[in-house]
C-alpha cells in the first residue's frame, strides 16, 4: 500500500510559502517587501543552478500575487487560485518549459493570451522555465509584450545560465541571483524531512547527503529518498557516502589534523586510503580546502561567524584545530590547497599531485616562517631574556629585502610599534652599535645564541631555514 502512495520527497517537501524556502532569504525578502508595497515588476528573472528552487520560488511568487485569501503576503494554499497554480491547472497562470519549448510557434500562445484579461486572478502570469533555451525568433516574438506589456500581465522567467540571456532581456526584467544552499541549511531540512518521515539517520549521514547535493535542496531529497529506499528507515553515514564517493566527515578532519601537525606518514597512509577506496580525489581536494577556508575564518571572526557553513560538530573540531596554529601559516595552507584545485583541471596524476601538495602545507604548517622567528627574538628582547648579542639586528640588516614573500597583511601579527626596527638599505653599512656583526650568513645561522632562542620557537628550525632562504 505505502508503495503505490509514495511520493517523492522533493515533491512531498517542496516548499509552499516564502517561509517554507530555504537558503534564498534575499530574493525572498524582496518578493515580499515588493508585494506588501504592490510594486510588483514586470518581468522577474531568477538566475541560478539547478536545483535551488527557481521553479519553487517562482510557484509560490504566482500563488502570492493571485491568491484570494492570502495571510499578509503568503499565499493561503487552500483557495481555489492557490490549488489550480500548484496543480498547474490555473487558466490565468502559464507555465513553459522553454528546455523542450523553444520556438516561435512556442510562446505564440503567451503573444495571443496576453491581452485578455485573467479569468479570476489579479494577475495573468507567464512563468517561462529554463528560457535561455528559447531562440532568437521566439525572444523577438516575445520582446514587444514584454516590452509593452498589459497591466495585468506578468513574466517570470528562470534560468540556470544567465549570460545566455540576452540584455535587451534581461534589462526590461528585476533580476535576482538565488545562490546554492549552504550545507548546514540542507541538513537542517533533511533533519526536519527525517522527523516528518519516522526515518533515523545519523547527522554525519545528512551531512553527507548534503555535501553531495553541492548546494542543491532537490538533489539532497532525492539523495535521501534514494538510500530509504534502499536502506529502511535507518541510514548511516556509511551509506550516504558511498553512493557520493565521498571521504567522511572524520576521515576528512582527520587528514586536516595530519597536515597541521606535520604527520607525513598519516598524509600519505590517509591518501591510500582514500584512493584504494576509490574515494572521488578531486571532491576530497576541494573539501579539504574549504575545511582550511573555514580555520581561517574561525581565526579571524570566531565559531559563531556566519561565513561558516558546517554543523555543530564540525564547528567543534574547527576550534579545537584552529587553536594551535599561527593564522599566517593556515591562509599558506590554504594558498597551497587552493592552487592544487587550479593544477587538479589538467594533471594526470591526480594523486601524486595532491600528496605532494598535502606533504607542502604540512611542512608550511609545522615550519617556523622569519617573521615568526623575529617576533620570538624581539619579544625575548623585551622580557629581558636577551642581552645586547641577540643577533636579530643584525640578522635583519642582512636580509634587507626578504625574498620570500612575507604572510598577508591580514595574517601578519602586528609589529611591535614601540621598538621600531632600523630599515636599511642595502647600502647601509652594518649597524655596529646594536649588535655582533656577523660575517657571513652561514656564521649567523651557525651561532648557538640564535640557536638557543630557536629551540624555544615551535616548528622552527635553522635546517629549514637554510634549506628555505
Ligand atoms: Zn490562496
Amino acid at each position: 500500500m505505502a508503495e503505490n502512495t509514495h511520493i517523492a520527497l522533493p515533491l512531498k517537501y517542496r516548499p509552499m510559502t516564502f517561509e517554507d524556502v530555504v537558503g534564498q532569504e534575499h530574493v525572498v525578502r524582496t518578493l515580499r517587501h515588493a508585494i506588501e508595497a504592490k510594486r510588483i515588476a514586470n518581468a522577474y528573472l531568477f538566475i541560478g543552478p539547478r536545483g535551488i528552487g527557481k521553479t519553487t520560488l517562482s510557484r509560490i511568487f504566482a500563488k502570492a500575487l493571485n491568491c484570494l485569501s492570502p495571510n499578509g503576503v503568503e499565499p493561503c494554499g487552500k483557495c481555489l487560485n492557490c490549488t489550480e497554480i500548484a496543480a498547474g491547472r490555473s487558466l490565468d497562470v502559464t507555465e513553459l518549459d522553454a528546455a523542450s519549448h523553444n520556438k516561435v510557434e512556442d510562446v505564440k500562445p503567451i503573444i495571443d493570451a496576453a491581452p485578455f484579461k485573467p479569468a479570476a486572478s489579479p494577475y495573468k502570469i507567464f512563468i517561462i522555465d529554463e528560457c535561455h533555451m528559447l531562440s532568437n525568433a521566439a525572444w523577438n516574438a516575445l520582446l514587444k509584450t514584454l516590452e509593452e506589456p498589459p497591466p495585468h500581465v506578468r513574466f517570470i522567467f528562470a534560468t540556470t545560465e544567465g549570460d545566455k540571456v540576452l540584455p535587451t532581456i534581461i534589462s526590461r526584467c528585476q533580476r535576482f541571483d538565488l545562490r546554492r544552499i549552504q550545507t548546514n541549511d540542507i541538513v537542517a531540512r533533511l533533519q526536519h524531512v527525517c522527523r516528518a518521515e519516522g526515518v533515523k539517520a545519523e547527522d554525519d549521514a545528512l551531512l553527507a547527503i548534503a555535501r553531495g547535493a553541492e548546494g542543491g535542496m532537490r538533489d539532497a531529497l532525492s539523495s535521501l529518498d534514494q538510500l530509504i529506499s534502499f536502506k529502511g528507515d535507518t541510514v548511516t553515514e556509511d551509506d550516504a557516502l558511498g553512493v557520493f564517493g565521498l571521504v567522511s566527515r572524520s576521515a576528512l578532519e582527520n587528514l586536516a589534523g595530519a597536515i597541521l601537525n606535520g604527520d607525513v606518514a598519516g598524509i600519505l597512509k590517509s591518501i591510500e586510503m582514500f584512493d584504494s577506496a576509490g574515494k572521488n580525489m578531486r571532491r576530497l581536494s576541494g573539501e579539504l580546502l574549504t575545511h582550511f577556508r573555514n580555520l581561517v575564518v574561525v581565526q579571524a571572526l570566531g565559531t559563531e561567524s556566519k561565513s561558516i557553513a558546517a554543523t555543530p560538530d564540525q564547528i567543534k573540531v574547527l576550534a579545537e584545530q584552529s587553536k594551535g596554529i599561527d593564522p599566517g601559516r593556515v591562509f599558506r595552507i590554504c594558498d597551497q590547497l587552493a592552487e592544487m584545485e587550479d593544477k587538479l583541471r589538467y594533471v594526470l596524476s591526480v594523486r601524486t599531485l595532491i600528496e605532494m601538495t598535502l606533504i607542502r602545507a604540512s611542512r608550511i604548517a609545522t615550519t617556523a616562517t622569519v617573521e615568526e622567528l623575529m617576533k620570538a627574538v624581539r619579544q625575548l628582547k623585551e622580557s629581558g631574556g636577551a642581552n645586547e648579542d641577540v643577533p636579530a639586528p643584525a640578522f635583519a640588516a642582512q636580509r634587507p629585502v626578504p625574498r620570500r614573500q612575507p604572510a598577508p597583511p591580514d595574517a601578519t601579527p602586528p609589529p611591535a610599534p614601540q621598538h621600531p626596527r632600523p630599515e636599511p638599505s642595502p647600502a647601509d653599512p652594518p649597524a655596529p652599535a646594536r649588535g655582533k656583526a656577523f660575517a657571513s650568513r652561514s656564521e649567523l645561522l651557525d651561532d648557538p645564541k640564535l640557536n638557543a632562542i630557536l629551540a624555544a620557537v615551535p616548528g622552527a628550525s635553522v635546517t629549514d631555514i637554510k634549506e628555505r632562504n
